[in-house]
């Protein structure tokens, strides 16, 4: 299993005041798999995700991602770890606002020591033509294609992807959904995170979320459909 997460919890703060984010969770995902975690605001989306991509640590419970136990992880480890096994996509795209569109893929190739090529990765994206402009001289659709590429860029096996298309319009958000899928089909495992249900249509497996745990784990409701048939 690439993602496996055992009786985990995560709470902030201590005492009376403290919030429980995430509890009772367990999760075991799979390379090759696509999975929508689906919960309104407040669910522990976010947080979920953090404490797989090691940005954050669980209160309690067993991590392990891609062979590395990030509960029991030195700083070390966990520096190799997030250069060499995940890669994020957020809502609002961080691209480097005065590097050019190259520069953002090259950063990507640079920090996980690759030897791909940046504008091959921005051709598989769509983009081969706008390596010499900067993001903002794009569309946001273009903008989060950048952040794909320098996704990419890494090689890693897992993306984590928090609200990607939650600042586009419906069209370019379908668009940028099938690209996330096609990932999962290159051998990857994509965990997309979105609080519109009618997204999760289009995954072959949805982990629904409500108050920090989990109440849903399998296909979506109806079954999995074509991203040409999602409507939001
Ligand atoms: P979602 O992404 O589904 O909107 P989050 O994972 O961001 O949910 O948040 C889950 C819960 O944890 C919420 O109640 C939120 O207020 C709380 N929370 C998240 N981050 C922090 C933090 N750094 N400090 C305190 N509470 C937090
Ligand atoms: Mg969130």
């Amino acid at each position: 299993m690439l993602i496996e997460l055992k009786d985990v919890a995560k709470r902030y703060g201590e005492g009376p005041l403290a919030v429980t984010a995430l509890a009772d969770i367990d999760l075991l995902i799979d390379q090759g798999e696509f999975v929508v975690v689906l919960g309104p605001s407040g669910s522990g989306k976010t947080t979920l995700l953090n404490v797989v991509g090691a940005l954050d640590t669980a209160s309690e419970g067993l991590v392990k991602v891609g062979g590395v136990e990030i509960t029991t992880a030195t700083r070390r480890d966990l520096f190799g770890f997030r250069a060499g096994t995940v890669s994020f996509i957020f809502q609002a795209f961080n691209l480097f606002p005065g590097l050019t569109v190259r520069e953002n893929v090259q950063f990507g190739v640079d920090a996980a020591g690759s030897a791909a090529d940046p504008d091959a990765l921005l051709s598989s994206v769509g983009l081969g033509d706008k390596g010499d402009r900067f993001p903002h001289e794009l569309s946001g659709g273009e903008q989060q294609r950048v952040a794909i590429a320098r996704a990419l860029a890494t090689g890693n096996p897992i993306l984590l992807c928090d609200e990607p298309t939650g600042e586009l319009d419906f069209r370019t958000g379908v668009q940028i959904l099938e690209l996330l899928k096609e990932q999962a089909g290159n051998g990857r495992a994509v965990l997309v995170v979105t609080h519109n249900r009618e997204i999760s249509r289009m995954a072959d497996r949805v982990v629904e979320l409500s108050s920090g745990r989990i109440i849903g784990d399998g296909p979506p409701v109806g079954g999995t459909s074509p991203v040409s048939e999602l409507h939001w």
